[in-house]
């Protein structure tokens, strides 16, 4: 297996995966969105009654939404996760009581009137775990609100929320192969402009491939042209894999934990064959 990173950003990964085939290729896509652990807020506690601030002023621990719509908002936040250092609260050695091996908690204390952003959120303890994506608005205080909110984030996996899914837009294509017989192309270059990735272009006296890896084998040149004249074929050995990661987990190391986890789980499945003696 060969890879070529065409784009690898903090959160985003565009690789070509060579020597390969669809079954691993949809193994791998399933395990990306599935699979890969993160931190996310899972338990809410409200403040109830009155807070005062240092110059006497009254505020009401309030917000303008229900107390399960701002949870439901406080959980989608993507809270930056080391995978070698958290566990799952039901694994972790604490056995499910809480700890920072397996629990971060945030506290949220903003003063209305304005808005509330995730980057409000303060971690207890470890700088490092504030929210990075600070900017996502949550909710918008009138005068006299003051919500006094804990919020206590946990590892999942997206298999039992969207909130600890790590992976968006997890998708691949087949490699194009797309091949011009130039002689049989008389219809002014039609082919080109029906194209809608710009795959083709003009060239002195024929038709030629510009962007090989933008077609998306949707065949419109093949249909526009004189019959034979475009070939396009999906090579089912080569495959273009594109992933973005919601900043939780770098693109990189969600790849990398995917490919451990699939060879943990063909693993497990050897030794379960094996067991039959
Ligand atoms: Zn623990």
């Amino acid at each position: 297996m060969k890879l070529d990173f065409k784009e690898l950003t903090e959160t985003k990964a565009v690789v070509v995966v060579e020597g390969t085939n669809p079954s691993i290729m949809n193994a791998l896509r399933q395990t990306l969105v599935s699979d890969i652990p993160k931190m996310a807020i899972e338990f809410v506690e409200f403040h109830l009654g009155p807070i005062r601030d240092q110059d006497g002023r009254e505020y009401e621990s309030i917000s303008p939404l229900f107390d399960e719509i701002l949870s439901h908002r406080l959980g989608m936040v993507p809270i930056p996760t080391d995978l070698d250092f958290f566990n799952f609260r039901e694994e972790c050695e604490c056995e499910g009581e809480g700890c920072p091996k397996c629990s971060i908690m945030y506290v949220l204390n903003k003063k209305g009137p304005c808005t509330v952003y995730s980057g409000d959120l303060e971690p207890v303890g470890d700088s490092s775990l504030k929210i990075k994506e600070d900017l996502i608005p949550l909710v918008r205080l009138s005068e006299g609100q003051a919500p006094l909110i804990y919020a206590t984030a946990v590892l999942g996996t997206g298999r039992n929320h969207a909130k600890w899914q790590v992976c968006h837009g997890v998708g691949y294509k087949y490699y194009p192969i797309v091949k011009i017989n130039g002689r049989k192309c008389d219809k002014g270059a039609s082919c080109v402009r029906i194209c809608p990735r710009d795959v083709l272009v003009e060239g002195d006296k024929k038709i030629e491939v510009a962007d090989l890896e933008a077609c998306t084998l949707c065949m419109s040149c093949v249909e526009e042209c004189e019959p034979g004249a475009i070939t396009v074929e999906g090579d089912p050995t080569k495959f273009v894999l594109t992933l973005e990661t919601d900043g939780s987990v770098t693109a990189q190391r969600a790849l990398q934990y995917a490919m451990d986890n699939l060879v943990e789980k063909a693993e497990a499945f050897r030794e379960g064959v094996s067991s039959l003696g």
